[in-house]
């Protein structure tokens, strides 16, 4: 049955051909329907006024509401400049408000000695509360508002806004539709779910959304909308895994052969940790239940994940089995493949690398030597999901930081069999648990979280450019010593030649502090060439150089064990994430290593808070779950391409962590007693999963 809700969206009062073309670009709104799910993301309170006099520069309100009368007015400045500057008083106090806009308009308007009700966003000038641009309005128009209602504001662009279609002509839009679909809203729920959880009904919720009667109202409804679309998600993943559970199509790897036993009593160079040993436990039971593996296995920095990756690739072949490990970057990928070569010489494996760069040669080797069967491991970049990669007999596929590869390249990586290949995808970027259970809900997950004995934690300190002298002062200590230091700038995309400029600037300071030919400082940065990249890595890892002075390549895979201080420059430009990565750069010897914050003298308060996290622990875990209560998680490292394949509306990953444990609970039960939800109870369950089951190519899922 056709509803209102689908209705195009230009035949709404107000919208038109022009506009619809506009909301539909620029907020993806194109029936009724998208209007009433285009929800707002914040709402002010229009009942409560301020006294003047109460509106400190401590307020915490973004916005305020005040109650004046008009004290006197005047333009200052002329032509262009020109502003009007009006003077309002409210008995406990008196504050100026400025506009530069529509001057003469206002200033008609406001009559001197009447009362008006001003709403905008507090200022504060040498301490004096004031507002720029506030809304007017004549007392008797606000005292109209239901005591308690709260307004919602809604995000728009500028070309929205320039057709009209600001916070509030959005309001407009969504209060013309209300009425004309309000009728069509059916439920979502099951009765039994929205009872058990004491949630409010759909239509109340979305009513409540836009047009909140009260903050309790709006409560439940935020709350309402939150779990139907964690929910939806968890019904979606769970459902995946007790697919994946209860096929038997995994490849078995029964069999503990030569390879594996060889490198455990000849070539291990160390005896593993608890950890390392417990992950490999893990990963031969999956390799024997007949069930395909898709695991996850998070290790800090230096946990020796490769080790483990190593070991899991050994036993693939000792049943006949070839494996690929993906590494993200070639600097990286040259590196497993030399550590993979030398850890299994004479074992009679064959190990081949592919890259981007590969020359023909060795792309013909690899290209030819895994088509036939001849090599056992292939090591690579993306260029290992090329059509032209095939494999003879594909049993394991491990993927090194997964999250710089996007949903897509696992997809096709996986495809390249028949039956799917175990899955080992290794991370160092730790997500917490909530996250993984949203966004790997289908992996089971490993952690390492033990380092190699030995280790001593990294001491980290932040300092400003003003202790530069300092800082370098104690690089030239630790050189004395013998030690090898890195200096890094960010780069941040889109403003790269800015970064590299910030680049080139500490090259050369750095090469007039540290001169030759007591010091040898060599740069490396994305714009080289790979060869050029690698060449410099190899020489500083032989000692031929002391200082090391990067763009963030080298955030990911550079193990040099005499390296013992990390200094970052402009640090506040780096998230935490990041940040603990490129910490995780030295601290692979024995040696006590350091790390330096360098940062300008003004931060804000995330940014200071970023980095006394840093100084303080050197948990990752910790570092993760806190940069996800600061940002929330939509600017969690690598969240937008690992996996979430849609964009949640109102739910937040990392401020709703409870609704997501609550709802993984609800939808573990329900397929638990229903695991296809075939039951007539369940049908509105099988729609809602429907409507939260990602469609390909971006399904992150290999068995969909
Ligand atoms: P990551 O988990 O960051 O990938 P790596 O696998 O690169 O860590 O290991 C980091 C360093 O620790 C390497 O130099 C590796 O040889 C070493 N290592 C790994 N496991 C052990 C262990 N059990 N004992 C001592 N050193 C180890
Ligand atoms: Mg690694």
């Amino acid at each position: 049955m056709a509803s209102y809700l689908d209705n195009d969206i230009k035949y709404l009062a107000g919208v038109g051909e022009a506009r619809a073309r506009l909301l539909a670009a620029e907020a993806g709104i194109r029936t009724l329907g998208d209007l009433i799910y285009y929800f707002p993301f914040r709402w002010i309170d229009r009942t409560k006024l301020w006294r003047i006099a109460d509106i400190g520069e401590d307020f915490g309100e973004t916005y305020v509401q005040i109650r004046a009368r008009v004290r006197g007015k005047q333009f200052i400045g002329t032509g262009r400049g020109q502003r009007l500057s009006v003077m309002v008083g409210d008995g406990s106090g008196s504050a100026e408000l400025v506009w530069f806009r529509g001057v003469k308009w206002i200033e008609k308007r406001l009559e001197p000695g009447r009362e008006y009700v001003f709403f905008g966003r507090p200022h504060f000038f040498r301490g004096e509360f004031g507002m720029v641009h506030p809304e007017v309005e004549n007392p008797e128009a606000a005292a109209g508002r239901p005591t308690g209602a709260l307004q919602a504001v809604y995000s728009t662009t500028e070309k929205l806004t320039n057709a009209n279609l600001g916070t509030r002509g959005i309001a407009g839009l969504v209060a013309a539709a209300w009425p004309m679909v309000e009728g069509s809203i059916g439920e979502t729920l099951p009765e039994g779910v929205i009872e058990a959880q004491g949630l409010v009904g759909l239509r109340e919720a979305l009513f409540n959304i836009h047009f909140p009667q009260s903050p309790s109202a709006l409560k439940a409804a935020e709350y309402r909308l939150k779990f139907e679309e964690l929910f939806g998600i968890q019904l979606d993943i769970l459902s995946k895994r007790s697919r994946r559970l209860t096929r038997e199509e995994g490849f078995v790897f029964p069999r503990v052969g030569d390879y594996f036993n060889t490198f455990w009593s000849e070539k291990l160079p160390f005896p593993l940790t608890g950890a390392q040993k417990k992950v490999i436990k893990e990963i031969r039971a999956d390799t024997v239940s007949g069930r395909q593996m898709n695991r996850l296995l998070q290790g800090d920095v230096g946990s020796g994940k490769t080790l483990v990756a190593l070991v899991a690739m050994l036993l693939a072949a000792d049943n006949g089995f070839q494996s690929c490990m993906m590494a993200p970057t070639e600097i990286l990928a040259r590196q497993h493949f030399a550590s993979v070569s030398r850890m299994t010489e004479g074992l009679g494996l064959r190990v081949a690398i592919l890259t981007g760069a590969s020359k023909a040669a060795e792309r013909r080797e690899a290209l030819e030597g895994i088509a036939s069967g001849e090599v056992d491991i292939l090591i690579g970049t993306h260029a290992l999901i090329e059509d032209k990669v095939r494999f003879a007999n594909l049993g394991l596929v491990v993927i090194d930081e997964q999250h710089r590869f996007g949903v897509e390249q696992r997809a096709r990586l996986w495809t390249k069999n028949e039956r799917p290949p175990h899955v080992l995808v290794m991370t160092a970027t730790p997500i917490p648990r909530t996250l993984a259970m949203t966004l790997y809900g289908d992996l089971e997950v490993s952690v390492i979280d033990e380092l190699p004995p030995g280790r001593q934690p990294i001491q980290t300190f932040h300092k400003t450019d003003a202790d530069r002298l300092a800082v370098w002062g104690f690089l030239r200590r630790e050189i004395a010593k013998g030690r090898q230091v890195y200096v890094v700038y960010p780069l941040i995309k889109g403003s790269e030649k800015m970064d590299y400029k910030d680049l080139y600037d500490g090259y050369e300071s750095i090469t007039r502090d540290f001169p030759r030919p007591g010091y040898q400082v060599i740069a490396v940065h994305g714009k080289m060439k790979a060869e050029d990249k690698q060449t410099a890595m190899r020489e500083f890892k032989e000692g031929l150089a002391q200082i090391m002075v990067a763009t963030s390549v080298i955030e990911v895979g550079v193990d040099v064990p005499n390296a013992t201080v990390m200094v970052i420059e402009s640090a506040e430009r780096f998230g935490l994430s990041q940040l603990h990565q490129l910490r995780g750069r030295v601290g692979r010897g024995g040696s006590q290593s350091y790390c330096v914050l360098v940062s300008g003298e003004k931060l804000s308060r995330e940014a200071r808070q970023r980095l006394a996290a840093m100084v303080e622990t050197n948990d990752g875990f910790e570092l993760a779950e806190l940069d996800m209560k600061l940002r929330g998680s939509g600017d969690l490292a690598g969240t937008q391409q690992s996996g979430l394949a849609f964009d949640l509306r109102i739910a937040d990953l990392g401020r709703d962590q409870q609704i997501i444990e609550l709802t993984r609970r609800v939808a573990g039960e329900i397929l638990d007693r229903d695991p296809l939800l075939a039951d007539p109870d369940n049908i509105l369950l099988r729609a809602l999963r429907e409507r939260f089951t990602p469609r390909t190519p971006k399904d992150f899922s290999m068995i969909s």
